[in-house]
């Protein structure tokens, strides 16, 4: 096998829109940079498409789904479960381009990789049990089936943090339930979407069930295609604010919705807890990803007994990090995403320290090129301090204490959002009692990640509505229909 080296993967990647099964320019010849988090410098160009572009990939998502939806399940299972062979046997190029477009080390990117395709395996599982039910009415007299059918034609945006596996925990599910779909890739990573639909296109995946449109004008060219009545879902992965708006363009034709939005995720450790793997859980937790993660711990809240004892020691794993650029050996932790979000993990530093947190270990971005942020532990975290409720989205770990258990929940819940909380305890009624009162979509016990293609995915308040993933996942992908039959 050829050697993985970042010309080969910018060279064969494609650069085009994807519409009805054919590689194209954007009407108008504009193109779009892709940049390197690590220098600051252009990667490549990729097309750049107006709303006429747009039109035509849900046209051609339109056309194609009369058929798809009569394809066998099994003949849809055997793609998605083809694409996941190959994902995984090109596993070390798509790392590669990730690695380039969004920053995270190669041994991280490789992990996405693994858990990104397994969706497609997952959900070629799924695909061949989609059922429905027989019943028979209370007094007898009709017999009622119900069925499950594909939803229609589905509009995917998706974020720059998991390039990968934000696309696939859409399309694995869509491609199961027999949909067509027109996908928007963020415009700070297309390069991996696009490697993504070239494969699937190998793979036998027919023309038009899988379109692909990047696009700097965004706004400018989804919103035409949310208010298409032909279009029938909107499934997006991003921030709150972003989701609200698109929630509201939803509403005019009442599409179904999946929207998995931000967190702001609680990290509780009770005072019988392991401490030492309870570090290992907050460095996971935290540092996967730089912390540019949905489920990234935000808050720790340790109990006043163990609370010096956690913070050094996550104090020294924290500071024994190395940071680099993530094709390169030895490194631990790439660069953020973009100047932007550096700034604003530095602002949320600043702002805890004026107002009392000490600085355990890091504190700064670093000088030159590229968006590096030392890894960060802040303790005495103030409850006024900016960054216990917005998302921090960068490797900072700010640690208060608490005394009581009912103290613990509610500085827990205290927040818009309820995407994910992390509980450390050996009690297992305190596990379980806590786990019940956190306002949250998901709860790791004694671990530090929950993202798992078995189980379902997603939030409640602010963080979102849907599940991804699990038995739950290929739900929002199908229409209940009931049909009455008189004998
Ligand atoms: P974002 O700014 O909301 O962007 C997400 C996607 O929405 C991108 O494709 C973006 O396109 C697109 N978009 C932006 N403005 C739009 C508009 N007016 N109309 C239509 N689409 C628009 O979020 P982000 O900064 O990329 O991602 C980070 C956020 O995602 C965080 O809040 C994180 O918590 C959340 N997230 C949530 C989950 C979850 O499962 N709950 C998973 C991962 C990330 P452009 O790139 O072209 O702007």
């Amino acid at each position: 096998m050829a050697t993985v080296t970042q010309e080969s993967v910018l060279e064969s990647v494609p650069k085009g829109l994807l519409i009805g099964g054919r590689w194209r320019d954007a009407s108008g010849g504009k193109t779009l940079a892709v940049d390197d988090p690590a220098t600051g410098e252009v990667l490549t160009h990729v097309a750049d498409a107006s709303v006429a572009d747009g039109k035509a990939a849900l046209d051609a998502a339109v056309a194609a789904q009369a058929d798809w939806a009569r394809t066998a399940p099994r003949d849809r299972a055997e793609i998605l479960r083809a694409a996941y062979e190959k994902i995984t046997e090109r596993a070390d190029e798509f790392a590669m381009l990730m690695t380039l477009e969004m920053g995270k080390t190669l041994a991280e990117s490789r992990g996405e990789v693994a858990y990104g395709s397994e969706f497609f395996r997952w959900f070629s599982e799924e695909a061949v049990r989609i059922g429905g039910r027989y019943a028979t009415s209370p007094n007898g007299a009709t017999r009622l089936v119900t069925m499950k059918q594909p939803v229609g034609p589905v509009l995917m945006i998706t974020p720059w943090n998991f390039p990968l596996a934000m696309g696939t925990r859409k399309i694995g599910p869509a491609i199961a339930a027999g949909c067509t779909m027109v996908v928007k890739p963020a415009s700070q990573t297309p390069l991996t979407m696009l490697a993504l639909a070239q494969l699937l296109q190998e793979v036998g995946l027919p023309d038009g069930v899988l379109n692909v449109v990047t696009t700097s004008s965004t706004g400018e060219v989804m919103e035409p295609l949310i208010r298409d009545p032909r279009l029938r879902k909107l499934t997006f992965t991003g921030s709150t604010p972003v989701g609200r708006m698109l929630m509201e363009q939803a509403s005019e034709q009442i599409l179904r919705v999946s929207m998995e939005l931000g967190g702001n995720a609680p990290f509780l450790v009770f005072g019988d807890a392991d401490v030492d793997k309870a570090v290992t859980g907050a460095m996971l937790a935290k540092m996967r990803n730089m912390g540019e993660a949905c489920t990234a711990a935000n808050r720790f809240y340790v109990h006043e007994s163990i609370a010096e004892e956690f913070s050094a020691e996550l104090g020294k794993r924290m500071g024994a990090l190395t940071l680099g650029r993530g094709t390169e050996d030895g490194v631990d932790v790439g660069p953020l995403v973009d100047k932007k979000s550096r700034d604003k993990v530095s602002a949320l530093v600043e702002d805890a320290v004026e107002k009392g947190a000490r600085v355990l270990v890091g504190g700064a971005a670093r000088e030159g090129a590229g968006w590096f942020y030392e890894p960060t532990v802040l303790t005495d975290v103030p409850a006024d301090a900016a960054l216990t409720r917005e998302e921090i989205f960068g490797p900072v770990a700010p640690v208060s204490t608490f005394t009581t258990d009912e103290e613990a929940v509610e500085m827990a819940n205290d927040t818009e959002y309820g995407l994910v909380a992390y509980v450390f305890t050996n009690d297992l009624t305190r596990a379980i009692t806590v786990s019940e009162a956190l306002e949250f979509g998901m709860v790791g016990v004694n671990q530090g990640i929950v993202s798992n293609p078995a189980a379902p995915f997603g939030g409640v308040k602010a963080s979102g509505v849907g599940r991804e993933g699990g038995f739950e996942g290929i739900e929002e992908y199908l229409e209940t229909k009931y049909v009455g039959i008189a004998l």
